[in-house]
């Protein structure tokens, strides 16, 4: 099997200490699996500017472009938050996601059932919970132009943002959750803001076209203040969710918390040709950092994306899922989703994931 290039971002917190843990997944796949792969690491974020002045370094850039599939533990931290704004960690990341036009971002919400008591909602709300929410990544108010602030003629600063959408990138991203809807109950829920902007009004209209390419897809549309509240009322009415990089910011960390822990749930950043950068959801967890009880699951299922949505491999995507949910039925727990009992460090919870690994190739 031809050998797949990927770019090791570690960045900042407890970035590097997930990463190393996804390092010794991916050495377990070439070695049990005949999984292909060539591994190498790259600095981005906080660690980006250490190293060469900028969050993005250009060899960073440029070894991205030229990889398979990137994959990024997470950047930031308390130290980097007196910088300018375009010299901080979180810059570099949104400069790589727009330099390699990642416009879909699938986040899934899924609760393994084994951590069904992990969930702050009732069992029954969100036992085998399972969801896809797709959010436009590259577009929307986080980018658009002009911004800033300014000082009116009183003297009194006015802050100022852009939400704008041109319908191209409408297009695009409906055609990602429609084909990712396809490929699972094939419920598509558009969320805007339809009511009051006329960016929703258009955004509603494109969706419409698109769908008429998809007819096997039921398509609905909901305003993004109903959707908050349906996600914590009754989620598993929804299968894909499709919406604005605000508004999916929001409704992902919303459903990111139906399953308990942000230490459980990885993403995908897609481009128009389905190579991506995948990452946990969480962000560096300078609180926890250094203490290697951070939770590398999110970052090892990231994997499991990447071998799914980038390089045709689901079979092998499948083993990492299963090896999670073998683990979590053999007790293991790091202390994000302990339930009083006994906790594992991140190192001990990346060498239960091997095992398993190994056990299902023998
Ligand atoms: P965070 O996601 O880093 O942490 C929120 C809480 O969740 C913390 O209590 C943390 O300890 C916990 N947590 C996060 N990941 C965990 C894991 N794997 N295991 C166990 N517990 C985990 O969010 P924050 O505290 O708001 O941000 C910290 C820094 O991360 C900031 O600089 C922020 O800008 C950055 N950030 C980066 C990304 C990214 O790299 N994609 C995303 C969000 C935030």
């Amino acid at each position: 099997m031809s050998s797949r290039k990927i770019a090791i971002l570690p960045g900042d917190g407890i970035g590097p200490e997930i990463v190393a843990e996804a390092v010794k997944v991916l050495e377990c796949l070439q070695q049990d699996f005949g999984f292909g792969v060539e591994l190498e690491t790259a600095a981005v974020g906080g660690a980006g500017f250490e190293q060469s002045g900028k969050p993005l370094p250009d060899a960073t850039l440029d070894f991205c472009r030229d990889a398979d599939a990137i994959l990024l533990g997470a950047v930031g931290g308390p130290q980097y938050d007196s910088l300018e704004r375009d010299l901080r960690p979180e810059r570099g990341l949104l400069s790589l996601r727009a330099e390699l036009d990642l416009f879909s971002n699938l986040r899934p919400a899924m609760l393994y059932p084994q951590l069904a008591s992990a969930s702050s909602l009732k069992d029954e709300i969100v036992a085998g919970l399972d969801i896809m929410i797709v959010r436009e990544l590259t577009g929307g108010i986080y980018f658009g132009q002009p911004r800033g602030i300014r000082e009116l003629e009183n003297g009194e600063r006015q802050g100022f943002n852009t939400l704008v959408y041109a319908e191209h990138e409408i297009e695009r991203i409906a055609r990602s959750a429609f084909d990712i809807a396809m490929l699972r109950n094939k419920k598509l829920c558009s969320v805007d803001k339809a009511n009051v902007l006329e960016v929703s009004e258009l955004w509603r209209e494109v969706m419409m076209n698109v769908s008429v390419d998809y007819p096997d897809v039921e398509l609905s549309h909901m305003y993004v203040d109903n959707a908050s509240m349906q996600l914590v009322r009754a989620p598993k009415q929804f299968d894909v969710l499709v919406t604005t990089n605000m508004f999916g910011d929001i409704l992902s960390d919303t459903a990111a918390m139906l399953t308990g822990s942000i230490g459980m749930l990885p993403s995908a950043s897609l481009d128009i040709g389905g190579k991506g950068m995948y990452e946990p959801i969480h962000g560096s967890a300078p609180d926890i950092a250094g203490k290697s009880i951070a939770n590398p699951l999110a970052m090892i299922m990231s994997i499991g994306m990447m071998l799914r949505y980038s390089l045709e491999e689901a079979e092998i995507a499948s083993q990492i899922d299963l090896a999670v949910g073998n683990v979590l039925n053999q007790g293991f727990r790091t202390a994000d989703i302990a339930d009083g009992g006994n906790t594992v460090s991140t190192v001990e919870m990346g060498d239960a994931v091997i095992a398993a690994l190994k056990a299902l190739a023998n």
